[in-house]
C-alpha cells in the first residue's frame, strides 16, 4: 500500500458504507456533448469495446432521439453483444423513450430537471407536472422491459423535500435507481456524502452519482458518494463532457482501487490505451499534468526525484506505470542532478569521467533554462560529444 495510511484510520472510515461500486460510463453521451466533439460510428463502437474490456458495468451509448445516425450507433453497440449493459439516454418524453426502444438497448436513462430554476426558466412546468411526466415515462419504459435510471437533472440545487418526493414517485413507478445529477458541478465532498446518504436512507432507492468538474471536484464528489453508499457513478474517459467535463473514468476507478484499497473487477492495465484512443478520436488533448493519464505522471526530471525513483519507484509514485499500461520517462533538464544525467548517459551508451559529467550537467541546466524545456536524448548526445571530444 503506497497511498496515505491515514485513509485507513478507523476515525476516517467510521462512516463509510460502501456498496459494491459500479461504473456507468457516459463518454459516448455526456462525453460527446463536449463542444466540438463528434465520434464516428466506428469510433463509438471501438470506445464501447474498450470500456467493456476494462469491465465497466454499463455504457451510456448515446441519445437515440437526437438523430438517425445516433440510433444506428447505439444499435451497432448493442449488436456487439458486450458484457456491459447498454443504456440509451432520453428526456421524459415518449418519442425519446421509443427511440431508445428501437435500438434494443437493455437500459434507459430518463432525464428531467427537478430544481426550481430549471422548472421555471427551462421547462416551464410545475412540480406536479414533473412528477407526473417522470412517473408515466418510467412506467412506460418498465412496461417494455427496460432497466431504468431516473435522472434528476440539477438535483444538487433541488429542495430536498421535492427531490425525495421525485425519488419515491419514480421508485413507485418502477425506476431501478435514481441518478443524482450535479449538473453544474457545485457539490463539495461533504455535501455529496450527505445528500447521497440522506436519499438512500429516506427513499431506499439505489443511487447513482453524476458529477461535473467545474470546481475540479468531480472525482472527489463521486468518491464521496460511494463512501456514503452510492451504487453507481457516471464517468467519462479523460473527464470529457460539457464545460469542465465529468468525473473521469480513470480517476474514479484508480481512486476506488488505490486510495480505498477496494477489490474491484476492473482491468486497469487498459486505462492508458482507452485514454489515448479517446484523446485521438475526440481531438481533445490530455494536458500533460492531468491526473492518472497525463504524460507527466511518470515523467521525472527533478534531480532529487529521479534519484529516489531510480532507487525505489514508490519514493515518488504511488502506483507503477505498467499497472495502467504506460512506462516511466526520465528527462534531463534544469532540475537534473548528476545522478540522473549519469544514468541517462549510461542508457545512451556514453561513458564520461567525473569532470566531464560535471561539465555536461552544467550545459544541460543552462540550455534547458534558456529555452524552457527538457533536453532530448539527441541533444544530450551532442552535448556529451562536445565535452568528451568525440
Ligand atoms: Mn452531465
Amino acid at each position: 500500500m503506497f497511498v496515505s495510511q491515514y485513509n485507513f484510520e478507523d476515525e476516517v472510515r467510521k462512516d463509510f458504507s460502501f456498496a459494491a461500486p459500479k461504473i456507468n460510463d457516459t463518454t459516448l453521451r455526456d462525453g460527446e456533448q463536449t463542444p466540438g466533439v463528434v465520434f464516428s460510428l466506428e469510433e463509438k463502437v471501438q470506445i464501447a469495446r474498450l470500456l467493456d474490456e476494462i469491465g465497466v458495468q454499463q455504457i451510456e451509448a448515446g441519445t437515440p432521439a437526437m438523430s438517425e445516425e445516433e440510433t444506428k450507433a447505439v444499435s451497432a453497440i448493442v449488436k456487439e453483444g458486450l458484457n456491459a449493459s447498454i443504456m440509451g439516454w432520453s428526456r421524459a418524453v415518449q418519442s425519446d423513450v421509443d427511440a431508445v426502444l428501437k435500438t434494443e438497448a437493455d437500459a434507459i436513462a430518463i432525464s428531467i430537471a427537478t430544481s426550481d430554476i430549471h422548472l421555471r426558466y427551462k421547462l416551464n412546468m410545475t412540480r406536479e407536472q414533473v412528477l407526473e411526466k417522470a412517473a408515466s415515462m418510467v412506467e412506460y419504459a418498465k412496461s417494455h422491459g427496460l432497466y431504468v435510471s431516473l435522472n434528476s437533472e440539477d438535483a444538487t440545487r433541488t429542495e430536498f423535500a421535492f427531490l425525495k418526493e421525485f425519488a419515491l414517485k419514480g421508485k413507485e413507478a418502477g425506476a431501478d435507481r435514481l441518478r443524482i445529477c450535479d449538473t453544474l458541478g457545485v457539490l463539495i465532498p461533504a455535501s455529496s456524502r450527505y445528500l447521497t446518504r440522506r436519499v438512500i436512507e429516506e427513499t431506499k432507492i439505489p443511487v447513482e452519482i453524476h458529477t461535473h468538474d467545474d470546481y475540479g471536484l468531480a472525482v472527489a464528489n463521486a468518491l464521496a458518494a460511494f463512501e456514503a453508499g452510492a451504487e453507481w457513478a457516471s464517468t467519462t474517459v479523460n473527464g470529457l463532457g460539457e464545460r469542465a467535463g465529468n468525473s473521469s473514468l480513470e480517476g474514479v476507478i484508480m481512486g476506488l482501487i488505490k486510495l480505498y484499497n477496494l477489490q474491484l473487477p476492473f482491468k486497469i492495465n487498459k486505462i492508458c490505451e482507452i485514454s489515448h484512443y479517446v484523446e485521438k478520436a475526440s481531438g481533445i488533448a490530455v494536458p500533460p499534468n492531468r491526473s492518472i493519464v497525463g504524460a507527466h505522471m511518470f515523467t521525472h526530471e527533478s534531480g532529487i526525484h529521479v534519484d529516489g525513483v531510480l532507487k525505489y519507484p514508490y519514493t515518488y509514485e504511488s502506483f507503477l506505470p505498467d499497472e495502467i499500461g504506460t512506462s516511466r520517462k526520465i528527462v534531463i533538464g534544469k532540475h537534473s542532478g548528476k545522478h540522473a544525467v549519469w544514468d541517462k548517459l549510461k542508457e545512451l551508451g556514453i561513458n564520461a569521467s567525473k569532470e566531464q559529467l560535471i561539465k555536461i550537467v552544467e550545459i544541460v541546466k543552462r540550455n534547458s533554462q534558456e529555452r524552457k524545456s527538457a533536453i532530448t536524448d539527441e541533444e544530450l548526445r551532442k552535448i556529451a560529444g562536445k565535452v568528451i571530444g568525440k
